[in-house]
């Protein structure tokens, strides 16, 4: 089988590599043309100048940023793939881009599975990711090999877009968990409580979280490499907030949320980690 993979970030460069360590990964691509140069250099395999340098891979996998970003590249696939290969999208989109991209290489009889991961950059590292799955059975069984390769649990949710529906509640629980530990460490801080000991033992009870163990240390320490951008939550809440408007629920800590990130964003940190969310928990609210 011969796999391609699209944006090498943060996600996508480890997600590439265990694909190599499987012996799966014949090219790699990416908007900044270094990164694939580089990484291709390293691994032995095709650096893609464009889509057309896919043509030969069964399968396709993307990580790449936007909406727009998976749309141009669907497209751009959708000419030079051949009838019967599968795309697969990592990347975290709305349902109806994930509708579109699948309606676009429908028409070439190429397969499209959307596939948002979750796990952070930790899970694609060790290969460990929650991968929630749109697809019809028979795209699914052809890209089984290559979800193996950077998966610890896959899970077909049903129809294209049901994958990318589960990563928006994904979110929803991802960014509460963000406000509560931020506001809950910001407060420690203010107390003078030992994060040497606040931290374990928080983590040692019902406070404990993924974000709290991977994130709580180096927040306090102000360090906010990502890790996931704010940038990205940004985009993720604000498709969240579309589901949850047509869904019509009670939306306060969604909207808590994405005023949070667009407020970080604004003031210039939205390359930064989530956990950068702590600097707006330090300040005191603005009176009236
Ligand atoms: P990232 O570090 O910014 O990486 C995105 C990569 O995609 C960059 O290398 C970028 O190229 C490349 N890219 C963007 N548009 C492209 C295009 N049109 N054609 C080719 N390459 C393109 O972001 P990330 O953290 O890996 O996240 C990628 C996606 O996964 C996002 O949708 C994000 O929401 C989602 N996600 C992230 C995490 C996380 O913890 N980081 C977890 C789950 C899901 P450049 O080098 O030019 O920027």
């Amino acid at each position: 089988m011969k796999v391609g993979f699209i944006g090498l970030g943060a996600m996508g460069a480890p997600m590439a590599r265990h694909l190599h360590a499987k012996g799966l990964l014949t090219a790699v691509g990416n908007r900044t043309q270094s990164k694939a140069d580089e990484l291709a250099a390293e691994l032995g395999v095709r650096a893609a100048r464009s889509t057309d340098n896919f043509a030969d891979c069964d399968v396709v996998a993307l990580c790449v940023s936007l909406d727009h970003d998976v749309l141009t590249t669907v497209e751009g696939l959708a000419n030079v793939l051949r009838a019967g290969t599968v795309v697969v999208d990592h990347s975290t989109v709305s349902v109806e881009t994930a509708r579109r991209a699948a309606a676009m290489l429908a028409t070439h009889d190429i397969a499209f599975i959307d596939a948002p991961v979750s796990g952070g950059v930790e899970g694609a590292r060790n290969g460990k990711l929650s991968v929630m799955l749109g697809a019809d059975e028979a795209a699914l069984d052809k890209a089984r090999p290559v979800l193996e390769a950077y998966a610890a649990r896959i899970t077909h949710m049903g129809g294209i877009g049901a994958g990318q529906a589960t990563k928006a509640i994904n979110q929803v629980l991802v960014a509460g968990i963000n406000e509560a530990v931020c506001e809950g460490l910001a407060l420690g801080e203010k107390l003078g409580l030992d994060p040497d000991k606040l931290l374990p033992t928080l983590m040692a009870g019902a406070a404990n979280s993924w974000f709290l163990e991977k994130r709580g240390a180096t927040m306090m320490r102000d360090e906010f490499t990502p890790g996931f951008k704010c940038v990205h939550m940004l985009k993720d809440l604000r498709i969240v907030q579309g589901i949850a408007a047509s869904a019509g629920i009670r939306t306060t800590a969604i909207d808590q949320a994405a005023a949070d990130y667009a407020e970080l964003v604004e003031r210039g940190q939205g390359e930064a980690d989530t956990s950068a969310l702590i600097t707006l928990k330090r300040e005191k609210p603005s009176q009236g």
